[in-house]
């Protein structure tokens, strides 16, 4: 049984109030919100924040609304839960309601937010681990350690982007609102991404507000794949986020694809245009679909950061691309073996 180690608890009830508390605390505290990333790296001493500040009462935080401009606004303390069960998040935006409904489990659904669902650290099978398991490997990179040992010579960590939800955002254009001591601030979430592993996504002392989902058109479709070994629990062995938007003849107007598990950020497959003009369904459809299948094998390499035999993940790739790209074409989804 690992303990979490000692720390205060900070609970301010505003937004303004908890980026206040987090300037006049510096870097030793940390944010709180379900808590069910933040608190197993704690007790695996991968963090070991002094203070945390638990956005729990802030109400401002949370719920979903539609703008008058037809955005979909997320407060990022929402539960993954209620972002699947949404109405209006599975019309407007299908393969985000399904990629939250496929996070670990229920119960770590109804804990876990969006937005820690998007600031999810980045995962590695040799820093996920207890303090004394990585000390008989002498650390890593990202922590306390010199060696990559996915990468050997790596200058820089390539732990995995492992948020379901987040290669469905990248798939909708959606933009993060951030509030910090200069003000607030509309990142669009791509930007959020770097290539090194162990950087932090916002600036000290920062808080996200919400997910900004930008209107998507009467004809949009999309979904979710996901591999994983079991149907529960498991974080993403590959994640697969397809977007169709079909014009008035039912014919595509824009493909897109976005693909996760592989390295520090999400991965965007360029072919998906290739499928512009076809309609789901249609032979040209089909065809269109195996090109940025392979494609998207070509361009996606996994690596031995994430557990699975890496050439089996690679593999599965194109496959789940297809079944991904069929399903939102059927208006169906999400793709999800066990
Ligand atoms: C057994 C298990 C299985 C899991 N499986 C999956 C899975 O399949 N897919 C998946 O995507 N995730 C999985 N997770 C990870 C986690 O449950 C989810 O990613 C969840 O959405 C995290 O949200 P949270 O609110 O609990 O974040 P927290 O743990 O509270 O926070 C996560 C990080 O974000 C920061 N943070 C959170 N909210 C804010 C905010 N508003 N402003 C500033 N910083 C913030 C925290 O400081 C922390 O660094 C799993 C976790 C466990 C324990
Ligand atoms: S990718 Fe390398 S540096 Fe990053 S966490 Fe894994 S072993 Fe450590």
């Amino acid at each position: 049984m690992l303990r979490l180690p000692a720390f205060a608890l900070r609970q301010p009830s505003s937004v303004a109030e908890a980026v206040a508390l987090l300037a006049d605390l510096g870097p030793g505290a940390k944010v709180l919100a379900g808590g069910t990333d933040l608190l197993p790296n704690m007790k695996h001493e991968l963090v070991t924040p002094e203070v945390v500040v638990s956005l729990a009462r802030v109400g401002e935080l949370r719920g979903i609304h539609r703008e008058a401009d037809g955005t979909l606004a997320l407060g990022a303390l929402t539960s993954l839960a209620e972002v699947a069960a949404s109405d209006e998040v599975a019309r407007h935006a299908p393969a985000l309601a399904q990629a939250a409904g496929l996070v670990a489990s229920p119960q770590l659904r109804r804990m876990g937010t969006l937005g820690g669902n998007v600031l999810l650290d980045t995962r590695c099978r040799y820093y996920n681990r207890s303090f004394f398991w990585r000390s008989a490997l002498g650390f890593c990179l990202k922590k306390d350690g010199t060696e990559c040992h996915v990468v050997p010579g790596a200058s820089r960590c390539v732990a995995a982007a492992s948020a379901d939800t987040v290669p469905a955002l990248v798939s909708l254009d959606a933009v993060l609102e951030i509030e910090g001591a200069a003000g607030r601030r509309r990142v669009p979430i791509e930007e959020l991404f770097g290539s090194d592993g162990a950087a932090s996504r916002l600036a000290p002392g920062e808080v996200l507000v919400s997910v900004r989902v930008p209107p998507t058109p009467p004809g949009h479709r999309g979904a979710y794949g996901k591999l994983r070994e079991r149907g529960s629990i498991d974080f993403p062995l590959i994640g697969v986020a397809v977007r169709l938007d079909l014009d008035a003849g039912g014919r595509v107007e824009r493909g897109d694809l976005v693909v996760t598990a592989l390295a520090a950020r999400p991965k965007r497959v360029a072919r998906a245009a290739a499928l512009v003009g076809t309609r789901p369904g249609s032979p040209e459809f089909h065809d269109a679909v195996r090109d940025v299948a392979g494609a998207a094998h070509r361009q996606c390499s996994t690596l031995a950061n994430v557990p699975g035999d890496p050439v089996w993940r690679r593999e599965m790739v194109p496959v789940y691309v297809t079944r991904t790209f069929h399903a939102a074409g059927d208006g169906g989804g999400p793709i999800h073996h066990v």
